[in-house]
């Protein structure tokens, strides 16, 4: 019987291949959902146009399918609270903004990037925060309702920290109105930005826990304030160590031949490459061919808590294609 309780989700951009990385992510998610006999949807993150990529939506659900990684929700058999398309889902989007802006959290901003990369007082890797003083002191009134195409929109923040334990990470806190400050919603070209759809997504979805990379831990606080502030309730959340190449850098399209579909090509199996990523997170207590669902039972997210990301060896692709050194390769 299903755990109507739990609900989980992937939620690929499909910007380009699905790699070892996001392998490796989607496969810790399902085993989560499955694990607690929940639901498991995928939703298609293609708010971004000009950084989505023809054909790669179809092209992922094909990898997912390829590793055996089966949806309850999502693309090709719809669902409940579908679409599952962001580009789909703009009525939702728009409606989650006008309760905003009705709670007065909502302000109009013209500055450019460059702007405020001037304003900035010293570099800053992430986006410069936008500090309260930038806010304008006096907004025209009925800016809601006009068309804004020279403005983006901004969610006021308020000070104070915002608190979350992650089922990989542990504590974590942040104070969103000094790292961030006042976030954009709504981009300038009309976009509705990835905070915004993520959030609401999840809470129409009913989303109980958010499965997902460590790159998103960043993002965390301002979904939780934002949930907050529509009035939803909170899911919990678990962010899984990277796979990063072997100059340490987060997986890109640059590493093609670590693409499902470089390695399908090349004669790998699906449970080799299952056996190996499960391995490396800590789902197997050695590197042999499995199928995810034979991870399911002894899934526990206490296997993964204080992993580092992994680095991908030179010789993977050497390893994945003979299931004897995949034996080997877990008691070096
Ligand atoms: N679409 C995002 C990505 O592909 C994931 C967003 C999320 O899981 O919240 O990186």
């Amino acid at each position: 019987m299903q755990n109507a309780r739990y609900h989980g989700r992937f939620a690929p951009s499909p910007t380009g291949h699905l790699h070892v990385g996001s392998a490796r992510t989607a496969l810790v998610a399902w085993c989560a959902a499955r694990r607690s006999n929940g639901l498991f949807t995928i939703r298609v993150e293609d708010l971004d146009e000009p950084r989505t990529v023809p054909g790669m939506q179809d092209a992922q659900l094909n990898d997912l399918e390829w590793l055996r990684i089966d949806w309850d929700a999502g693309p090709k058999i719809g669902g409940p609270h579908g679409p599952y398309i962001q580009s789909l889902r703009h009525e939702h989007y728009q409606a989650a903004l006008d309760q905003l802006y009705r709670q007065e959290t909502l302000f109009p901003c013209k500055l450019s990037r460059k702007d405020l990369r001037e304003l900035a007082s010293a570099p800053h890797e992430r986006q410069s925060p936008y500090p309260r003083s930038l806010r304008p002191a006096h907004v025209q009134p009925g800016w809601y309702a006009e068309p804004h195409n020279d403005a983006a929109i901004r969610l006021k923040v308020p000070h104070g920290r915002i608190a979350f334990y992650d089922q990989v990470c542990g504590a974590h806190e942040e104070n969103v109105a000094v790292e961030v400050g006042d976030y954009v919603l709504k981009r300038k070209d009309g976009v509705f930005a990835y905070q915004l759809a993520v959030v609401v997504d999840d809470l129409h979805m009913g989303i109980t826990e958010v499965v997902r990379g460590q790159d998103l831990l960043e993002s965390t606080a301002r979904q939780l304030h934002l949930i907050d502030t529509l009035g939803g309730e909170l899911p919990s959340y678990a962010h899984v160590p990277l796979v990063l190449n072997a100059q340490g850098d987060k997986l890109s399209k640059r590493d093609a031949s670590l693409s499902l579909a470089s390695l399908r090509e090349r004669g790998i199996s699906a449970k080799c490459l299952v056996g190996y990523l499960a391995w490396t997170i800590g789902l197997l207590p050695e590197a042999r061919p499995v199928s995810p669902g034979e991870l399911v039972d002894h899934f526990d997210w206490s296997l993964i808590q204080g992993r580092q990301h992994w680095i991908v060896p030179e010789d993977l692709i050497e390893m994945l294609s003979s299931s004897v050194t995949l034996r080997r390769c877990s008691a070096t």
